[in-house]
């Protein structure tokens, strides 16, 4: 896996700005996985681009992710730490959406494109009956409307093939005890990380232009050990 360099970072983040989440999701990837056409990236199991993502994170940024989360009980903050390569710890490398029977329909996992199909559905319930429409590969004659009876065990059948779609973390806060599961999402934390990072890059441009009139492709041409001694000097 190849680090982003700075050039890519700010390339990446400028084409992923104004994009929703899912998109973002997919331009990272595309960098992760450089073998595969771009096209192909929104129909990979969810699980494959959060592989991909994983490892770009542990590429750019190392593998340990130190991040907080609020108790749901009683709000203290907590610290949790996570490692790349326990998340990854054998996984499959499936590239193909897994398929499944289940009451004499035919399914298979979810994919990017089925997501993006349901991002304005404001009702959790409505959203996932319509994720099942999109992940059902029975004739058309064959569907009903019982797919909301079928939610909870397509659910766990999906969970199941595809482990990594749906990265989730069982905690227990250290000061009530509660327990309950979050969601790990590693795309929405890498772009995160990617957008702190260009906007580090730019605030550092701008400061070495403002102070020595330099163009931007000559200050990002310094090596990080010459950037950040002139960056001293200016008292940033
Ligand atoms: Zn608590």
């Amino acid at each position: 896996m190849q680090a982003l360099g700075e050039l890519e970072i700010l390339a990446l983040w400028e084409r992923g700005l104004e994009r929703h989440p899912i998109d973002r999701a997919l331009l990272l990837c595309a960098w992760a996985r450089p073998e595969l056409p771009p096209s192909r990236l929104p129909d990979l199991p969810l699980g494959a681009i959060n592989r991909a993502l994983l490892r770009l994170r542990e590429a750019c940024f190392g593998s340990r992710i130190n991040a907080y989360v609020d108790c749901e009980h009683c709000g203290e903050r907590m610290e949790i730490c996570l490692d790349t390569g326990e998340l990854l710890d054998g996984i499959n490398e499936n590239d193909i959406p897994a398929e499944f029977d289940l009451s004499n329909l035919r399914f298979r996992v979810p994919c990017s494109r089925d997501l993006a199909t349901i991002t304005s559905e404001r009702d959790s319930k409505e959203a996932a009956v319509k994720l099942l429409e999109q992940c059902c590969l029975s004739p058309s004659d064959k569907i009903n409307l019982k797919f909301s009876s079928l939610l909870d065990e397509t659910e766990t059948i999906m969970a199941n093939l595809d482990p990594e779609a749906d990265i989730n973390l069982a905690l227990t806060c250290e000061d009530c005890g509660e327990t309950w599961r979050v969601d790990f999402n590693i795309g929405a934390l890498l772009w995160d990380e990617v957008d702190v990072r260009a906007r580090t890059l730019l605030a550092e441009v701008h400061s070495l232009a403002c102070a020595y009139g330099w163009t931007e492709p000559e200050i990002l041409a310094l090596s990080p050990q010459r950037r950040s001694t002139y960056l001293d000097m200016v008292g940033i």
